[in-house]
């Protein structure tokens, strides 16, 4: 039995996979023998998942969620230790990649309502509900935070800001001499509170472009990011005492704050005007990416526009795919290799989140179903070039 992937606990991309059970609509459309489950995952080796068939594969990931995971357990296995990260300044990105259908958008809760019960309740809303609760506890009073989101969609690369309203500015990309990577010309928003954040986030998802083909209505032919940008701002006293009574104001808040740069997360130092001390501020971004269905344009049977769509997709796609396989190389043979990310505006949107310092989790969804066995494999096998 062919056996593919090691434990990648060194590098800063991890990988899961993420089963999904049959839906409803499959019970009731599907033959049975196409909703025959043809991966399992053996009780011994539980970061491993088996293909069934002529020739059985395996293949190894940092986490194996099955069809009956939990939203709840993916949350606490996978996403809140990446949460702690993001606090302690580091960027994080979390990707979801799987062929249309296969639950991407269900895992990352980016298109969240109301009508969504908790416990169906997928990442985004989970980790801004678990951020806001760290952020307010007492452990942090002494800090101050200031949050912003912004939510954008790449089409056909072309780039959109699924918050903008009306005909708003162009929205660019820019690399400062640093290696920042500067977005412009979208909207950022200030949010309080995770409710505030979860309303920009159904309303951008709302805007988001989709486009039915014959595999799936509600299928999306977009990539869409949804991003936390958080300034934490911490007031170091010169005696070193620290436990003043009174906090001076932060420098830049009187004088209206300058919007934060898109750059790597970053520390920057500040005299507070009455020279008691320094104000401390570091820069970290979350990114929540719900990729477009990977499936191969063949099985959607589209024409025209569609086929164009289908193209620039994959190529986002199949920058990602080199990105994340160069930058396994890197922490494997520890040297320095190329790292493509000029090759898709996706994969340059998240240049200083992917890689590096930062934290990536990657996860593969996919249908256990044998109807859907030729997308399943190939998505094992794109998951798996990443460790
Ligand atoms: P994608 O975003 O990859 O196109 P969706 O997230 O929309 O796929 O999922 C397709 C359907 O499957 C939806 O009806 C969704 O509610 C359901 N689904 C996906 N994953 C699960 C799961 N783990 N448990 C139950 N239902 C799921
Ligand atoms: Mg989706």
């Amino acid at each position: 039995m062919a056996s593919t992937g090691a434990s990648s606990e060194k590098t800063s991309v991890q990988v899961a996979l993420r089963i999904r059970p049959l839906t409803e609509e499959d019970v009731r459309t599907l033959p049975p023998r196409f909703q025959r489950q043809v991966l399992s995952t053996p009780p011994q080796a539980p970061n491993q998942v088996i293909v069934s068939g002529e020739k059985k594969q395996s293949y190894n990931f940092d986490h194996v969620f099955n069809q009956e995971t939990s939203q709840s357990e993916i949350f606490e296995k996978a996403v809140l230790k990446l949460i702690d990260k993001f606090i302690e300044g580091y960027n994080v990105t979390i990707l979801a990649y799987g062929q249309t259908s296969s639950g991407k958008t269900y895992t990352m809760g980016t298109s969240d309502s109301s009508k969504i019960p908790a416990d169906q309740k997928g990442i985004v809303p989970r980790a801004m509900r678990s951020l806001f609760d760290i952020i307010n506890s007492p452990q942090y009073k002494s800090r101050k935070f200031q949050i912003k989101v912004s939510f954008i969609e790449i089409y056909n690369e072309d780039l959109i800001d699924l918050l903008g309203e009306g005909e708003g500015p162009q929205v660019t990309i820019r690399e400062d001499s640093k290696g920042h990577i500067l977005w412009s010309g979208l909207q950022e928003i200030k949010v309080n509170s995770a409710d505030e954040v979860m309303g920009h986030l159904s309303r951008g998802s709302s805007n988001r472009q989709v486009g039915a083909t014959d595999m799936n209505q509600k299928s999306s032919r977009s990539h869409a990011i949804f991003s936390v940008t958080m300034i934490q701002h911490k007031f170091m006293s010169n005696t070193g005492g620290g436990s003043r009574s009174m906090t001076p104001e932060i420098p830049e808040l009187k004088s209206g704050i300058r919007p934060p740069s898109r750059s790597s997360s970053r520390l920057s130092n500040k005299r507070s005007d009455d020279g008691s001390g320094e104000w401390t501020s570091v820069t970290s971004k979350f990114h929540f990416v719900d990729l477009a269905g990977s499936e191969r344009l063949k099985k959607t049977g589209t024409v025209g526009d569609r086929v164009k769509e289908g193209i620039s997709i994959n190529s986002g796609l199949l920058a990602l795919g080199n990105v994340i396989s160069a930058l396994g190389d890197i922490s494997k043979a520890k040297q320095i290799t190329h790292i493509p990310y000029r090759d898709s505006k996706l994969t340059r949107l998240l240049q200083d989140s992917l890689g590096g310092n930062a934290q990536t989790l990657m996860i593969a969804c996919v249908s256990g179903a044998e109807y859907n066995l030729d997308e399943t494999v190939n998505t094992l096998k794109y998951a798996n070039r990443a460790r």
